[in-house]
């Protein structure tokens, strides 16, 4: 064949590659959202009806985007359906409001059981002897693109947007963390100095959370958030989203760089 031809046809190949995917998902954006998923949104979704309109119509477009690009299967006979697609997708965007980045880039599938699923994983314990362990979890996050949830959570922590805990806020901010190629409670950030304020703010308030936790002292946060940087940083996303006042008020420092980061101001609407 003649060579030119075949350069030709490489490259009208490697153009349609890269253009198919991009124009399915702008069509998939620029379609209309569907009424019945507004009924789920309104009926599931607690703080959905209070947010402002702009950020109301940016969240329908990231849901648009994430059931585009997100597989999702259902575990131990869940059969999966628009309600928990819909429920899901809406509070992992919720992270993603005026960000305007990609979508979780690295995330691929989410796994759906109907409720708590057990892990049994090996342990070492401090003479360095393994045995398996297993555990019951609402929800995991792997940074090979995957995560795990437990569906009646989700609806419980979507339904109840106030008592600072929510499965999906905390997964999906495990997703964010792991962008950076670390889960160490660093997402991605804009500069250096940005990466003082945060480590700043979130070793100060980290350590205070350990002490809350060793001397059983309460806590804003769930001191589940005391394990470690990365949970400390999942734990403080949701109660930035769901108890924004007290956490401006009570840890003025933990909420600004938050707020710098998320880009948005969930005392707002609340
Ligand atoms: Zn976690």
């Amino acid at each position: 064949m003649n060579p030119w031809l075949l350069l030709g046809l490489a490259i009208v190949a490697i153009t349609l590659a890269l253009w198919i995917p991009r124009f399915r998902l702008q069509s998939a954006i620029a379609a209309p959202f569907p009424q019945e998923w507004v009924g789920i949104l309104e009926q599931n979704i607690q703080v959905y009806r209070d947010l402002p309109m702009p950020l109301r119509l940016q969240l329908r477009n990231l849901i648009k985007q994430f059931l585009h690009q997100k597989h999702f299967s259902g575990a131990a006979d869940l059969e999966i359906n628009d309600e928990i697609r819909v429920t899901i997708a809406a509070q992992a965007c919720m992270l993603q409001l005026n960000r305007h980045g990609d979508l979780y880039p690295k995330l691929r599938y989410i796994l759906v059981y109907p409720s708590a699923f057990v892990v049994s994983r090996p342990e070492a314990d401090d003479s360095g002897l393994v045995s398996h362990r297993s555990r019951g979890l609402l929800g995991e996050s792997w940074q090979s693109g995957k995560v795990i949830l437990a569906w009646d959570n989700v609806l419980h922590g979507a339904r109840n947007f106030v008592d600072g805990r929510n499965v999906v806020l905390h997964e999906f901010a495990h997703q964010l963390d792991s962008e950076s190629g670390h889960a160490d409670g660093a997402p991605l950030l804009a500069g250096k100095s940005s990466y003082r304020s945060w480590a700043g703010a979130l070793s100060q308030e980290f350590e205070e959370l350990q002490n809350d936790s060793r001397y059983s002292r309460r806590s804003l946060m769930d001191q589940y958030g005391a394990t470690n940087p990365a949970e400390f940083f999942a734990v403080a996303t949701e109660t930035f989203f769901e108890k924004p006042r007290q956490m401006a008020k009570n840890h003025a420092d933990l909420f600004k760089v938050l707020k710098d980061y998320y880009r948005i101001d969930p005392g707002e609407w609340q």
